[in-house]
């Protein structure tokens, strides 16, 4: 596949690095970012996410949300991440009552199956895309929609690999 020229795609050989990266990711997003994971039943979502979370500064612990919709996690300074998993809406229709604005005006919000409502959500996004590749390893593809994005991701780039 021909890449964008400011996605970013990578190797994650355990769940531990996975969690790592989420770490690098989640300390560099502000109130008002909106990251979409993409990736089937055991790519590494969740266990991004933890990372996530970690980096962010968060005090309660990640769980997945399928059942609940949202998981808000919060750190002391008080800004959250909503933890949104779309799986079991139809539609963008259904998204419009859970005040996607609102979320991402008090934080940063992370979006699994955004493909359930993706007219709901804003378009300038970070994309990441997880597949599973073997066993213990997972490729991350990091794609940046809009330039505050690209910019995140130069920036997670250069903190994650150094380059
Ligand atoms: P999802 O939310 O995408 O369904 P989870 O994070 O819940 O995925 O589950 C991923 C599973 O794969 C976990 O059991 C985790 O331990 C395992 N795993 C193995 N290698 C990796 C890796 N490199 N990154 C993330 N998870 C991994
Ligand atoms: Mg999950």
């Amino acid at each position: 596949p021909i890449l964008e020229p400011n996605s970013l795609e990578f190797t994650s050989r355990s769940p531990e690095q996975t969690r790592r990266l989420g770490i690098r990711l989640g300390s560099l997003l502000q109130v008002g970012d909106v990251v979409c994971l993409s990736g089937d039943l055991g790519a590494g979502k969740t266990t991004l996410v933890q990372g996530i979370a970690q980096g962010w500064g968060s005090l309660n612990a990640v769980s997945s949300p399928t059942f609940v919709l949202v998981n808000v996690y919060h750190r002391p300074t008080g800004e959250h991440i909503y933890h949104l998993d779309a799986y079991r809406l139809q539609s963008a229709l259904e998204a419009e009552d859970l005040d996607l604005e609102i979320m991402q005006e008090q934080g940063a919000l992370i979006v699994e199956w955004p493909e359930r409502i993706d007219s709901a959500l804003p378009r300038e996004r970070l994309r990441v895309e997880m597949q599973y590749v073997a066993d213990e390893q997972r490729s991350m593809l990091f794609r940046p929609e809009g330039e505050h994005y690209v910019r995140l991701v130069s920036e997670f780039r250069r903190r994650a690999f150094g380059g």
